[in-house]
Formats: structure tokens, sequence, C-alpha cells
């Protein structure tokens, strides 16, 4: 079931990788292999304890398995574990680092940028609001009430204030409601998010673009999640607009090991314009600068950074280029074709209800029920009977205050609804829509109709 065939591959690579050290006497690091093995076989066993994140019967939260060719390739580089802080800690994954990262934002139409990859794009968006908090001194940030929380947490780490925007139906800011914001006068910094954590619903770029005719703001875009999505050709033509006027916005934020097929510890942050490196300057009397070209250290945040991640997400993009109609874009066409083709099943049956159609690769729905209370227990008791059978959902709180208009059947007598949802990640996600369905409708045969 897990992927082994790279393996036969990363022996060979070492080999050569090894061939270019062979004018240095030999010394190879001493270790107990036999030790090894039994330690590493313990791992194994413990490692058994996890939901299958790699089978699409995993169809909860967000989670995608990382490309054999990033495994391998990030495996590959441990044997010499750069640190892409400075050149002389790693100049060959820099320069894989720089060349990677303007691919990334080629995608956004963006040839003259600064930006370098992050820990994650928690740090990434740390990064975009603390040079928003210093171009707009004193002023507060907003974003939408269905925004990732790290932006009101961040922003309290930074010192600076910050206010949520309220959503409409379809869980996407409220550009009527920011307006009444920046009349306000004390908005220095607007987030859009394209593609929220929860519904994967895409803040509308354009509108909020307008307004900068008569407001003065600087506006992020948070896409850790939605950004590669500007590849695909099957988004809605609304989704599409948002998408098409990312370029105008000051800086992006993207997550690799989102939906860059990256392991863990893969975020970025670009930046429009190129002068806010001017903002990361440092003096550090650690790092040997033995090289007058840009170190990334100069334009980042954290110091010591993964350089393997750097040759992992270089080596996808060589195989699977970032271009329209490529392989990379219709692996993800196929996964927003499984969330339209999930949608249109719930849709159609009685027992579940739908909230809104998907925007991007992320359902959310629920079981049908007369209250808020209802719902949500039976969204529970789904969610607990089809993980008995092998199928993994996740369950999302949703603010009833966004539903009342959609439901105007249900009692909301709670402030949120337990719903169930899917981030249908995988392209193979569209190939076993019928086999998530079948037992779908074999537990809610089961459990939802039973409980009355
Ligand atoms: C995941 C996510 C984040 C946080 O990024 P991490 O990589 O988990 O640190 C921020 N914003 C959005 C929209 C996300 O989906």
């Amino acid at each position: 079931m897990l992927e082994k065939a790279t393996l036969r591959i990363l022996e060979k690579a070492l080999a050569h990788l090894g061939s270019g050290f062979e004018m240095l006497p030999d010394s190879v690091q001493a270790c107990d292999i036999d030790k090894i093995e039994d330690v590493i076989m313990q791992v194994a066993g413990r490692m058994q304890d996890n939901y299958p994140y790699f089978h699409p019967y995993y169809a909860g939260q967000m989670l995608k398995p990382p490309h054999p060719i990033a495994r391998a390739a990030y495996m590959l580089s441990l044997w010499i574990n750069p640190n892409n802080h400075a050149l002389d800690g790693g100049r060959a994954s820099s320069q894989l680092e720089k060349e990677a990262v303007a691919e990334i934002a080629g995608l956004f139409g963006w040839e003259s940028f600064l930006g370098h990859l992050t820990g994650g794009g928690t740090m990434a968006n740390m990064e975009a609001l603390w040079i928003a908090g210093l171009l707009k001194p004193g002023m507060t940030v907003v974003a939408s009430e269905q925004a990732h929380y790290t932006h009101n947490r961040v922003s309290e780490v930074l010192g600076l204030s910050f206010r949520s925007v309220p959503c409409d139906d379809r869980a996407r800011m409220d550009v009527e409601a920011l307006k009444r914001m920046l009349d306000e006068g004390d908005v220095g910094t607007v987030v859009a998010t394209i593609g929220t954590t929860g519904t994967g619903s895409v803040d509308p770029l354009w509108e909020i673009i307008e307004l900068k005719k008569d407001y003065e703001f600087r506006l992020h875009a948070d896409a850790a999640y939605g950004g590669y999505f500007i590849l695909v050709d099957n988004l809605s033509p609304e989704t599409r607009e948002a998408y098409n006027c990312l370029k105008e916005v000051d800086s992006i934020v993207i997550d690799p090991h989102k939906h860059g097929l990256q392991p863990y510890g893969c975020g970025c942050i670009l930046y429009s314009d190129p002068g806010v490196g001017q903002y990361y300057k440092h003096d550090s009397p650690y790092t040997y600068f033995t090289s007058s070209e840009l170190h990334l250290g100069e334009i980042s945040l954290e110091c010591s950074r993964a350089g393997a991640s750097a040759v992992a997400l270089w080596a996808t993009q060589k195989l699977l280029p970032l271009v329209r109609g490529g392989e990379f874009a219709q692996g993800l066409s196929k996964s927003r074709e499984a969330a339209l083709a999930l949608y249109e099943k719930v849709a159609s049956d009685v027992r579940f209800r739908t909230l809104i159609p998907p925007e991007l690769d992320i359902l959310v729905w629920a079981p049908d029920g007369e209250s808020a209370s209802r719902i949500s227990q039976r969204a529970e008791d789904l969610f607990k009977a089809a993980a008995a059978d092998n199928l993994h959902l996740a369950t999302f709180k949703y603010p009833s205050s966004l539903l009342e208009n959609t439901w105007p059947d249900v009692r909301f007598d709670q402030p949120t609804v337990t719903c169930l949802r899917s981030c249908l990640m995988k392209p193979e996600h569209y190939d076993w829509i019928d086999n998530i369905w079948e037992i779908l409708d074999r537990v809610a045969g089961k459990s939802v109709l039973s409980s009355g």
C-alpha cells in the first residue's frame, strides 16, 4: 500500500551525490545498524496509530500525502542537511529555493518580487503582517470572520489591533461591511482569504480591489490553501475573477505543504514590491557572509530553515511544472471535480443538507434535522459511524448566523451547527467517489435515520 519504488532511485542518487565528494579521504558516520533497525521497527509500529491520510478513504481534514518525488528529494538532501539561512549553510539548496519560489511567483504573474519559503503558512502570514504593520503603524488589520484564526493571533503577537469582517451566506467577506469599517478610518491592512480553511470560500477580491480607489490600505492575500487553484480550468466564473486579480495585491501567502505536494515545513511568502527587503535587514555576527550574493537569511524572519524543503519543492516542480493544463493542474481540477460530484450526491438525497456549493475542493454538508442541535448530534453520529466503516471525515462548527437564510426551516437553538467536512485534496478522491458514497449511504441509513 505504501509506495516504495522511489527507494531504489534514492540509493542510486545517493551514490551519485557521494561521488561529488570523492576527493576527500573516507569517513563514514558511525552507527550501530542492528540497534537502529530495532528502534526503527518500533517507530513503524507506533506510526500505525494514525488515520490513513494517504488513502482516498481519508476524506477529512486538510491532509495530503507528499508526492513520491518530494519524499525522495527531501530524504536525499538529508545526507547534506543544508540550512537555507545562509549560502554557507546550503549553496545549492539556496539556489534551488530561489528558482522554485520564482516559479511560484510566476503563478501570479509576478516577475519582480521578493519572496522565500517559510516553515508554513502561519510564519508566512506573520511576516506579511509584520511588514504591513511597519508600513501602516498603529493601524488595524482586518480579515473575514471565516479567515484563519492565525491572523487574529499573529496580530496579537505583533502588537497590532485586529478586527473581523462579517461574512455573507457563502462564507465570503461581506464587502459592504468592510466598506463601513474603512469609513471609520483606522484600517491599515485588509487580509483577503483566497480559499478559507473551513469551506474553501474565496473572498470577492475584485470588489476589495475596487475599494482601493477610495481608501488607502495594504492588501494581503492569504492563499495558503487555495493559491494553486489559479491553475485549474473548472472554477466558477466568480471564483476565477478573484484569482485573476491576485496579481494586484501587495503580498501573497501560499503553502506548498497544503496543495503543493510537499511534506510539512513548507510555506511561502511573496511581496509584489522587492523594496520591502529593507525591513528585513540585520547585521548578524553569527552568519558568515562569504559571498556578496543575496542570502535568503537576509530576507527572512526565521533563521535556520530546512534546505531539504527547497530541494523537495524544486524537484516536484521540475517533474510537475506549475502550468495550466499540465499534470499538476489536472490533479487539482480532479480534486475540485470530486467535491462537485459529492455535492451533487448530497444535494439530491433527502437525508442530507447542503450549505454552499464548493468553490474549491472542500465540501461542507450536514445530515437533515429540524434544529441546529439535532443536526449537530447526527453529524457527530455519522462522523463516528463512517470512521467505524473506515471512511474518515471531519466535523466543522459552522456559525448558525450564516445559515439562517440558507436553512429557513431550521430552528437555531445554538450558536453553531456541527457539520461534516471533507477536503477532497487527492485526485484519487474523484475515482473513489462512488465507494465513498456507498459507505455514507450505508452508515446514514443505519445511524441517521434510526436516531429519529
Ligand atoms: C493552513 C492555513 C493557514 C496556516 O498555515 P500553516 O501552514 O498551517 O501554518 C493560514 N491560512 C489559511 C487560509 C490556511 O488554510
